[in-house]
């Protein structure tokens, strides 16, 4: 007989990666050691309960650095800004902590080395998004953004034999493959990251989601319309044929997308709180009656230090740090009350 409870899969991973614990941890950290207000260029991550969260802390948030009020405490979001910015924070006598994740930084320093060598650089990825922008302010005379197998079909380089990619992090694995393909036929001497640009994180939940699309009629991703990783997991779930929605928090579940009594899979963009998916996830249940079973493709253990300028600040001042990345471990002692795969 079949079993005809419909199952809720929870993907994993799912959610916060290391770069957003960590830029989570320093806004915290810096509220502790400096007290608030603490102010935080942009978005710390795309994510309106974790920025509404840090306000109510004390954060303020801001795109423009003249609102910055001189000698105050700013902090750079994890999407990395341009060296434009980190100069005008200088000169403005700002006291500017970085929360920049280190695999953004990768990607300009690889644009850098490029850029020195007189190597045009071929940047795939979303031209407004905040990342993008970061990146290309690294050498803009040496970059070119691409975003479509169409626009690498056209793109013109000083010099096609001194030509080299990079990309954002938080691309589609698949839709950058196929732009990348485009390069490698139209400049074969292109020279490639050493690693891939698409962070961890990105391609593990990506990865998740394809799988758990081809089990699940539909898919629910939560994140905010911003985030450019939680996006990319609903074209990824569309493109592997399941219908699936982005969603901010368990009021936006219909209940008509669950009205065919099939399975459901939930995931989570990096930069969403386990808290709402929780809540999400109990909503889904209450509406369709499921089963909640874990869906576990890799374990992930990333961590990346804090600032030690950051450290040495709570040392002195006697703000107790905690072992390492506490919102990291904190995450590793949520227990789900599934049957895990
Ligand atoms: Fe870093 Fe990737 Fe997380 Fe972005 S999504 S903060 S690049 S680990």
């Amino acid at each position: 007989m079949p079993d005809p409870q419909p199952v809720l899969y929870l993907a994993a991973p799912r959610g916060f990666c290391a770069g957003v614990d960590r830029a989570i941890d320093i806004v915290e950290m810096a509220l502790r050691v400096y007290g608030p207000p603490v102010w935080v260029r942009h978005e710390i991550v795309h994510n309106r309960h974790v920025v509404d969260d840090l306000r109510r802390k004390g954060a303020v948030f801001t795109d423009d650095l003249t609102e910055v009020p001189a000698g105050a405490v700013v902090i750079f979001s994890a999407h990395g800004v341009s060296p434009a910015v980190r100069r005008e924070a200088r000169e403005r006598g700002l006291k500017a902590l970085d929360a920049t994740c280190p695999l953004v930084t990768k990607v300009h320093l690889e644009a850098l080395r490029h850029a020195k060598d007189g190597t045009t650089i071929v940047l795939v990825g979303h031209r407004h998004h905040v990342e993008v922008q970061g990146t290309l302010g690294e050498a803009p005379e040496s970059i070119v953004v691409v975003e479509t197998p169409a626009e690498a079909d056209t793109v013109e380089v000083r010099d096609p034999s001194r030509v080299a990619y990079i990309t954002q992090t938080t691309l589609s694995v698949d839709d950058c493959r196929a732009i990348v393909e485009v390069l490698k036929r139209r400049f074969p001497a292109i020279r490639e990251p050493a690693k891939d640009d698409i962070c961890y994180a990105t391609q593990n939940r990506q990865n998740a989601v394809k799988e758990l699309s081809r089990r699940c009629a539909a898919i629910l991703v939560v994140g905010a319309p911003a985030s450019s990783n939680a996006n990319r997991l609903v074209e990824v779930a569309k493109a592997a044929g399941a219908q699936a929605w982005l969603i901010e928090s368990a009021e936006d579940i219909r209940p008509e997308w669950l009205a065919g009594g099939g399975n459901v899979g939930v995931t989570a963009g990096a930069s969403t709180p386990e808290d709402i998916v929780q809540a999400c996830v109990a909503h889904v249940c209450e509406l369709g009656g499921h089963r909640v079973e874990a869906f576990r493709l890799v374990e992930e253990r990333v961590m990346f230090p804090l600032p030690g300028e950051l450290l040495s600040m709570a040392k002195e001042k006697g703000v107790e740090v905690g072992a390492g990345n506490e919102r990291a471990a904190a995450r590793a002692a949520v227990e789900f009350p599934v049957k895990h795969h």
